[in-house]
Parts: C-alpha cells; structure tokens; sequence
C-alpha cells in the first residue's frame, strides 16, 4: 500500500489527529487514560506520537476494520471492536496477545472526565460504530459520516442500513445530542447538518432521482464504480 507521511495535528484541548492525508485516527486524551480512534492506512510511529502528547495507558477503537483505518493495530495491547466486525479483523493485523474487547450500542468507553459513548452504524460496514461525547456536543463519526466520497461499493457495504444509521444520527442530532462532527476522511470537523445531504445523497441513490457519474474508481471486483453528489457530500456506489 502506498506510504503515507504522519503528523500529529491538535484539534482541541483534548482532541488530537494523527493526520496522513487520505485519512486521520484521533487520539482523545482524558484524566485517566487515552484512546486512538482508529490506527491509520500506512505504518507510522503511532505510539511514539501519542507518547508526545500523554502518558496515560492508551488502547485503540476501531470505527471499523476497513485498510485505512488498521495499519498499526500492533501499536496497542487492547482493541475495542463491535462484535459484527470482529470477524473482518484478521489476526495479522494486530500484535499476539492483544486483548479485544467487544463493545456495542450504549457502551461507554470512560477516559476521566471525558464519557465516550458507542452509536452502531453499520451500512458502511456491518459493525461500523461512531463514539459520542454527549458532553462536548461531538461525534466521532468514522467513515459514516464525512463529505466523503463516502464508499458504498464492494463487499460487506449495506446501502439500506446505512442510510437507517445516517437517519438515526440526524434524530440524535435534532435531539441535541451533538452537533459537531468530526470524521476521518476529508475536512474536520463538519457540522451534524451534513448528514440531511448525507441523507439526501442516499436517498437519490435509492429511488433513482440522482444520477451517477463515472468515478475513474477501480477496485477489484468492482469496475464500474458511480459517484452520486448532493450537496457537498458524496457517495461512491
Ligand atoms: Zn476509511
């Protein structure tokens, strides 16, 4: 895989992106302990840029299994991971004797002062999660939500559950419950009314009423890849 350059970005007082271009993970750094959100597409110094900024124990959260977002899984000891994903997580990926936790809707992942509570989005994967910090008003979203292209092609993506994942969070934004969004492709942070043309986009995509242009994509097994826009946003399908 193409090798991409890391840096450490920081974001807020306790939010740090370990930024490599086509994707960032996110270190979120409480009172107790940290957390990565995701270990990046290429091989990088992962534990030597979160050690500049902590030295709190710190385990890793996958959003998802997807490639850009595993790379230096072996960087951790113990990996939080929602049980519909844990079957894509081979074994290679992560170090012996790394402890994997599952966790699933409602969870809270407790950092001292910082309470990071797990939302199930499956669609763009089937155990894709997002963590909210109800406190602060944000939501990590992963790859659900971005301007994207978001990627809705190729094995395990579910179009009709993602678009239940993205009508979910809009309740839970129009509830108050966050309004800011902070994803790991593309420009962050986003505000939550993103997800309406998210929505929109997929919504289109479903009855026909937008159409797809060539995406110049190719990935095996799928040679023929549309991108649909609305708005800002955009999904390949
Ligand atoms: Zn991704």
């Amino acid at each position: 895989m193409e090798k991409f350059t890391a840096s450490l970005v920081k974001l807020g007082e306790w939010i740090y992106a370990i930024d490599q271009q086509m994707v960032r993970s996110f270190v979120i750094v409480g009172t107790e302990s940290a957390l990565c959100l995701d270990a990046g597409v290429s091989p990088a110094d992962f534990a030597g840029m979160i050690r500049s900024v902590t030295d709190l124990p710190v385990a890793c959260c996958m959003s998802h299994t997807d490639g850009d977002h595993t790379a230096n899984l072996n960087a951790f000891s113990r990996i939080y991971i929602h049980p519909a994903e844990r079957p894509l997580l081979t074994q290679d990926r992560y170090a012996e004797g790394t402890e994997i936790v599952e966790i699933s809707e409602g969870d809270c992942i407790d950092l001292g002062g910082i309470r990071l509570k797990v939302v199930e989005c499956p669609g763009h994967t089937p155990g894709s999660i997002a963590l909210m910090d109800e406190q602060a008003g944000i939501l990590f979203s992963g790859d659900t939500v971005s301007y994207g292209p978001v990627y809705l092609f190729g094995g395990h993506r579910d179009p009709d559950k993602y678009l239940e994942s993205l009508l979910k969070l809009r309740g839970m934004a129009e509830s108050g419950k966050f309004d800011t969004v902070y994803p790991s492709h593309n420009t962050c942070p986003v505000s939550a009314e993103i997800i309406s043309d998210l929505i929109a986009c997929a919504q289109g995509i479903k009855d026909g009423s937008i159409i797809g242009q060539p995406s110049g994509l190719t990935f095996p097994g799928a040679e023929n890849v549309l991108l649909y826009t609305y708005g800002k946003c955009g999904i390949y399908r």
